[in-house]
């Protein structure tokens, strides 16, 4: 098991540059990067220096075939190798791809700032952005998993649908709206949770999940469902409404599995049987009793939960991960919980090969 940075010179040798996510802005001369150039955020304020790692990354599944990256977000890209189709793992043709919850555009809402997201934010979806990295080879996709329909799940899937071929699954809502977005319809399919899907090299197990209940009244933030087909098109971030939640479990045809909840709460009763080997859990939950526990017992306490979004999004990608406050009490209570799982953090764009 090896866990891997991506680099800043492994991007160079992809496409000759490093991207944000307001796209490729200027350029600046990185030291022990000659004839690299280095593009910076423009008006972003945090000129730090980029984090140096010159070891170039293999992203070669290992044993289980199975590489985890972190999208930032609950945007996560699950590689899985093909056996019968391996012929070392150089060729792209011998893995699949299945990304849930792809989001890289990152506009600024304001969401874990005090008073929260502006929710008439208007929806941005910064295409130069995917064209790079999906025009680069390091965003593909075979499938693409929508957990609901949120402004930090859904926005990108539309145009990263169209880009990668995928197929999409979502429920009736997501579906509806993504189609407002301009989604090509033929690769959406709808789900409902309790669907258990076949493919090559993998199968995925759609699970009926809740979303984070949050504030005083444990509420679910811009609640509702978009029953008619196509709605009116989301123009502002209170558009995008939850539309039902679902979690995923895909399992690669070594075995190996892993389970993401986009939201901070789930149905205890779907998981009765799923044991995943890693468990992508967010923080929060503080309205759901027993959040963790529960959640931990129901999954016959995985060997690893991997945190996922815990980053302050007004943050950019390609910078470290900017904990909104809630990573320590979520690996204090799987520590307590469970004190043989490993609590295992990535960063941005880091990866994990099992
Ligand atoms: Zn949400």
């Amino acid at each position: 098991m090896t866990t891997t940075r991506r680099t800043n010179v492994n991007t160079t040798t992809r496409d000759g540059g490093r991207w944000s996510r307001r796209g490729l802005l200027g350029a600046v001369a990185g030291a022990g990067l000659a004839g690299s150039t280095f593009p910076t955020i423009a008006g972003a304020g945090r000129e730090e220096p980029r984090r140096a790692n010159t070891q170039p990354e293999r992203r070669r599944p290992g044993r289980a075939g199975v590489t985890l990256r972190w999208w930032g977000n609950n945007s996560w890209e699950i590689r899985i190798r093909v056996p019968d189709q391996d012929d070392g793992g150089d060729d792209e043709s011998a893995t699949r791809t299945i990304l849930i919850d792809p989001w890289v555009t990152r506009f600024e809402t304001g969401t874990y700032a005090p008073g929260g997201a502006n929710p008439d934010t208007p929806i941005t979806v910064d295409k130069e952005l995917i064209d790079r990295y999906v025009d680069s080879g390091e965003l593909r996709a075979d499938h693409i998993l929508v957990t609901h329909g949120h402004y930090d799940h859904l926005t990108d899937v539309p145009y990263l649908a169209e880009r990668t071929g995928a197929t999409v699954i979502g429920t009736e809502t997501h579906v509806n709206l993504m189609r407002a977005l301009g989604a090509p319809t033929d690769q959406l399919s709808v789900a409902t949770g309790g669907e258990y899907l076949s493919f090559d090299g993998y199968t995925i197990r759609v699970l009926r999940s809740l979303h984070s209940a949050t504030g005083p009244r444990a509420r679910v933030a811009y609640p509702g469902t978009r029953p008619a087909a196509p709605p009116e098109t989301p123009a502002v971030i209170k558009d995008l409404v939850e539309g039902g939640t679902l979690a995923y479990l895909v399992t690669a045809d070594s075995g190996f599995s892993v389970i993401d909840f986009g939201g901070s709460n789930y149905i205890e009763s779907e998981l009765a049987d799923v044991q995943p080997d890693v468990a992508l859990v967010p923080p929060g939950g503080a309205s759901v009793h027993e959040y963790v526990p529960r959640l931990l017992s129901a999954l016959g306490k995985p060997r690893y939960v991997v945190p996922t979004h815990w980053d302050d999004f007004d943050y950019p990608l390609d910078e470290p991960a900017k904990d909104w406050g809630g990573l320590d009490t979520l690996r204090q209570a799987v520590a307590e919980a469970s004190p043989r799982t490993r609590f295992l953090v990535l960063d941005h764009l880091q990866s994990h090969v099992w």
